[in-house]
């Protein structure tokens, strides 16, 4: 339980729904700040202005998954207010107090290292991610549908890296029907994809495995999928690139030769935010109760 802990939740989408749900259930007190539009009430927690909150009382600080911008704002879809962020608010907080974000900036870094509060990104952790690979192969299937007059049963399917959303997007493509291979850098990746009975492949071979690919479905944060890769995939290949912001695909090039490339970031909360925010709200609730846990230990 969190009897007796004071939480702010500040801004977010359908996923921080889940979250404070689940925080209201375990008996936390909390305030939102840029909820004002939001027609539900929750019992237990307070709809708040961000000069409203008392931060001396707060122990943990709930941003949404972004965190927040390069400016401290903090995005906000049920308030029209604008949400920011500052060192300031920061060192209001007491020194036990715990920033939670879903991934963080040079921004939020650095107010959370000059206040000396602890900032814990929770798309960092391995379980997160494999939870969220989830919803996130359901959207790569629900795109590939969308965009492609050929059924995934029977394609050749390549993906690229085998992290925790390249093995999820490979094994479930496979379980469709696909022709799976898999291109990787790791000997011990090469290994699995074979124990995994897919096709794999060493990247540095990239340019020499694709003409033949229906779906290229990029997980690696790096620009691997070039123009001299795009030069020899066949021109009805759809591109699906799944890695974050800008991804890592020459996207430049794909347009030019008129093959459909797609950076898909955020299918977790597109497709599925109840469940991408039930993963977010199990691991929040096991870390807040720990954080509990420890301090009780700490007075007593
Ligand atoms: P991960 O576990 O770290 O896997 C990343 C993969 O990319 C690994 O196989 C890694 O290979 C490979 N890679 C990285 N840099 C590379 C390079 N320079 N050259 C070749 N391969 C490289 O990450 P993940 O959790 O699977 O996430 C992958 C990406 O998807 C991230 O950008 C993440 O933010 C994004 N993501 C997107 C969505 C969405 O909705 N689109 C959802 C979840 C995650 P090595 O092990 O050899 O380094």
């Amino acid at each position: 339980m969190l009897t007796g802990m004071q939480i702010a939740v500040m801004g977010g989408d359908a996923r921080q729904l889940e979250i404070i749900r689940r925080l209201t259930e375990l008996d936390a007190r909390l305030s939102l700040i840029g909820f004002e539009q939001l027609d539900h009430a929750f019992t237990g927690a307070v709809k708040e202005k961000l000069d409203e909150v008392d931060f001396s009382n707060i122990d943990a600080l709930i941003l949404p998954v972004p965190g927040t911008n390069l400016e401290g704002q903090v995005e906000t879809i049920f308030s029209n207010e604008k949400v920011i962020l500052t060192g300031d608010i920061v060192s209001k907080t007491p020194e036990h107090c715990t920033i939670y974000s879903g991934i963080s900036n040079s921004y939020l870094d650095e107010i959370s290292k000059e206040a000396n509060r602890s900032l814990i990104q929770l798309f960092e952790r391995d379980d997160v991610a494999i939870y969220n690979s989830i919803p996130t192969v359901e959207g790569t299937i629900m795109m590939a549908i969308q965009h492609t007059d050929f059924t995934i049963h029977g394609s050749n399917v390549t993906v690229l890296g085998l992290g925790r959303v390249g093995m999820s997007v490979a094994r479930t493509f496979a379980a469709l029907g696909a022709k799976v291979k898999v291109g990787a850098r790791k000997s011990e990746h090469l290994a699995r994809i074979t124990e995994m009975g897919l096709t794999p492949f060493h990247l540095s071979e990239l340019v020499n495995e694709v003409k033949d690919t229906d779906i290229l479905i990029n997980t690696a944060t790096h620009l691997i999928v070039t123009a001299m890769v795009i030069s020899k995939l066949p021109a009805h290949t759809l591109i699906i690139d799944l890695a974050s912001k800008p991804g890592g695909t020459d996207f430049r090039y794909a347009e030019k030769r008129g093959i459909k490339a797609l950076l898909a970031p955020g299918l977790p909360g597109i497709v599925a935010p109840k469940t991408a925010g039930q993963i977010l709200a199990n691991i929040l609730a096991q870390l807040l109760q720990e954080d509990l846990g420890k301090r009780k230990g700490k007075v007593k």
